[in-house]
């Protein structure tokens, strides 16, 4: 890669054990604020107001009704209780952060984030809004949340399934992000790194949710991949994925953990380099072993067919994916080659012998 183009994102993080509790009130004044609106999610409302308890005066509103993907809804509620707002301030999951995007869509509102979950959503300017079954996104830099406060002792809560599922889900952004269309040499580097600390503590946060130093991996890796992901894009697999999703209505973070390996296979020979950084950072000779290896310890399932996907399910869903496969994929995708992705990956056999 001799010539390439890197929009860096702007944005502040603070990152480590405790910084929350210690340090959000200097971040807040940062920005001189006195009419914050603070946004949660009911489960993470206590946990909210007690990392607010030392500037409680200045939250001038609070919008709980988080919900998945952002309704058009509950965007324009929330938007309603930022009226008087100078700052947003979000605490929680991927969905929080998304409902203070949308606050900051129309208002052009700062967002501080708390995250507590390894989404990635606070480190990029990507903004997604679903009105009835029909989920939009957009880019916006008005969305990309100017000062990241990442604590992993806020994420010790979050149940040990829901842990690997958001962190398979990081995996995917920084695999992925090595053949996106935006890739450079600096996402490239910034996904090598995030691989290696999610494959440091993935297995361990399953092993021993309340394991503090995984947990700080973890976050760690999941920022590293949320900012891959801003900058490179998603590419073939998570065309993929998006298509499967919508087709059969399987569950999210399983079909990206399954269907990863087989995407890796599919791209390796074509892009020696990625797999070689991607082997060495999961710690194995080969990348697709390697995959393999961590999704059998974290218990993923090998093939689709354990998600009750029937085995001519590539029929209904093939041309919907070719015509959404990035032209510069290291290797061409054809519709005779994506059959063979897609029925190895329904399969769940050897990526590395079936795809070569
Ligand atoms: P989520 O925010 O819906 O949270 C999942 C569940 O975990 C919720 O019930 C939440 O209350 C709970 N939870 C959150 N933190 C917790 C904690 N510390 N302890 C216990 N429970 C906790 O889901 P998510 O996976 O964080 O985010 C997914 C959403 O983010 C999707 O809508 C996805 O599209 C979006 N996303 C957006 C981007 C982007 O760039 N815009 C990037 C990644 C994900």
């Amino acid at each position: 890669m001799n010539t390439f183009t890197y929009d860096a994102l702007p944005g502040r993080v603070v990152f480590g054990p405790g910084v929350a509790r210690g340090g959000l009130l200097d971040e807040i004044d940062t920005f001189g604020a006195t009419r914050i609106l603070l946004i949660a999610a009911d489960s993470e409302l206590d946990l909210a107001r007690e990392l607010c308890a030392p500037f409680a005066g200045r939250i001038a509103a609070t919008f709980s009704g988080v919900r998945p993907h952002v309704p058009l809804e509950v965007a324009e509620r929330a938007r309603v209780a930022a009226a008087e707002a100078d700052l947003v301030l979000c605490v929680g999951g991927g969905s929080t952060t998304g409902t203070a995007k949308a606050v900051a869509l129309t208002t052009g509102l700062p967002i501080v984030a708390v995250p507590t979950t390894y989404a990635g959503s606070e480190v990029t300017p990507v903004w997604g809004l679903t009105e009835g079954s029909r989920k939009s996104t957009g880019t916006d830099p008005r969305v990309l949340p100017r000062t990241v406060v990442y604590d992993p002792e806020l994420t010790l809560t979050l149940p040990a399934d829901l842990s690997v599922a958001s962190g398979l889900n990081a995996m995917a952004h920084c695999v992925e992000a090595f053949w996106a269309p935006r890739r450079n040499p600096v996402s490239n580097a910034v996904a090598e790194d995030g691989i290696r600390h999610l494959a440091a503590g993935l297995p361990a946060v399953a092993a021993n949710a309340g394991d503090l130093d995984a947990r700080t991996e973890l976050l760690l890796g999941a920022y590293l991949a949320g900012s891959a992901f801003a900058v490179a894009g998603s590419g073939l697999h998570h065309k993929i994925c998006h298509v499967l999703g919508g087709a059969f209505d399987l569950p999210h973070a399983r079909t990206h953990a399954i269907v990863l390996p087989y995407v890796l296979a599919f791209n390796a020979p074509r892009a020696p380099d990625a797999a070689f950084r991607i082997a060495s950072a999961l710690g194995f000779a080969d990348p697709v072993q390697g995959l393999r290896r961590l999704g059998e310890k974290l218990g993923v399932p090998p093939g689709l067919r354990e998600l009750g996907l029937r085995e001519d399910y590539a029929d209904v869903v093939l041309e919907d994916i070719l015509a959404l496969a990035p032209a510069d994929n290291p290797r061409p995708v054809t519709a005779d080659s994506l059959r063979w992705l897609l029925s190895a990956a329904w399969a769940g056999t050897d990526p590395a012998k079936e795809i070569s």
